[in-house]
């Protein structure tokens, strides 16, 4: 049973936690972390090899597909602008801000998240605790004021092609997921600069989606270390859109997620890269440099899950299949 709650359903200790810095993910370090196993290693570039060897679900073919998948996302950049992309339409010039009631507003701008493909929609305050210290150029994160609402959308990935992982069709599924990412997180900002509010585009870079999805009522934080909702399991991918048109936020959401966890270890069975805990209780430990400090989760071994990933020559996502919530197998 999904039940609304008035607090978030992560735990964290204040006096420990820090804003994240994202040159300290794993697809920042193999740039600068020298004692990484995988420093200098892109993840994709031993697929020509692995393409050679006729592996069903690794040929060349899929693999152009997947390069293909990722085009919008990594061609647009326009879609993480934080200005308006091109001319403002001459009809809208003739209007002022849009002053309308908050919750007429929020429930507009989840209509609108929801016609530009976003499977799930949430409101919540942001917590500049989870916006990133630093960018991957390392440049401070600065957050225009006013920008207090993040706009949290959820964006459903191909089942069928999830299903196939950890060959090159899931990950074709997840670079649709980051291509329809950019389209709506593209087109929310536009109708927010239409109504002459400011609009901050983000995928997953800026600040971490997952637990202002989490503060948005999307799901809760799973074993997997990755958002788990009720109607799409950890099936989704997720984006933002930060704001200063006044809404409402939504409340977070407990279905029991944690305790299921504790007795559940699908996703780590999955894991051909033993990067999930299979602990039986959450904790505040950390299992690699790219883990946060002062969460109490089950951290990833993210070092592991690269170093799979580099091996596969393709994202992999044997957690999000096996995770029951997902409905996949
Ligand atoms: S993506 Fe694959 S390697 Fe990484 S944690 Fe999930 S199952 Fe393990
Ligand atoms: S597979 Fe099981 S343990 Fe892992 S995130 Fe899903 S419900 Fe939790």
């Amino acid at each position: 049973m999904v039940k609304r709650v008035n607090e978030p359903t992560y735990q964290i200790n204040p006096g420990v936690h820090r804003r994240f810095d994202q040159r300290n993910t794993v697809f920042m370090r193999r740039f600068w972390d020298r004692e990484a196993g995988f420093h200098g290693v892109e993840y994709r570039d031993l697929a020509a090899g692995r393409i050679s060897a006729n592996e069903a679900g690794y040929s060349r073919v899929e693999f152009a597909r997947l390069l293909a998948s990722w085009t919008v996302h990594d061609c647009f950049r326009g879609a993480f602008s934080w200005e308006r992309l091109g001319q403002a339409d001459p009809s809208m010039m003739q209007f002022g801000r849009h002053e309308a009631d908050p919750g007429v507003m929020t429930e507009e701008v989840k209509r609108t998240a929801r016609q530009f493909g976003a499977s799930l929609v949430g409101i919540c305050r942001v917590n500049e605790r989870f916006v990133y210290s630093h960018d991957r150029s390392g440049d401070p994160v600065e957050i225009p004021a006013g920008c207090t609402y993040a706009i949290v959308m959820a964006i459903a990935m191909d089942k069928d092609g999830v299903a196939t992982s950890p060959q090159y069709p899931s990950a074709t599924a997840t670079g649709i997921g980051y291509s329809k990412m950019a389209f709506a997180i593209a087109c929310m900002a536009e109708f927010l600069r239409n109504l002459r509010y400011k609009a901050l585009p983000m995928g997953n870079d800026t600040a971490l989606s997952i637990p202002l999805a989490i503060d948005a009522g999307l799901g809760q934080l799973g074993r997997n270390g990755l958002l788990i909702t009720p109607e799409y399991g950890a099936c989704v991918r997720l984006c933002k859109v930060f704001t200063d048109l006044p809404l409402v936020a939504d409340r977070p959401i407990d279905f029991g997620l944690t305790d299921f966890c504790r007795t559940c270890d699908k996703c780590s069975q999955a894991c051909k890269a033993g990067a999930i805990s299979t602990d039986p209780e959450p904790s505040f430990d950390v299992a690699c440099r790219s883990n946060n400090l002062g969460i109490k989760r089950w951290a990833v071994n993210a070092d592991r899950c690269y170093e799979f990933w580099a091996e596969n020559t393709a994202a992999c996502s044997n957690c999000i299949s096996a995770c029951p919530f997902s409905k996949i197998t």
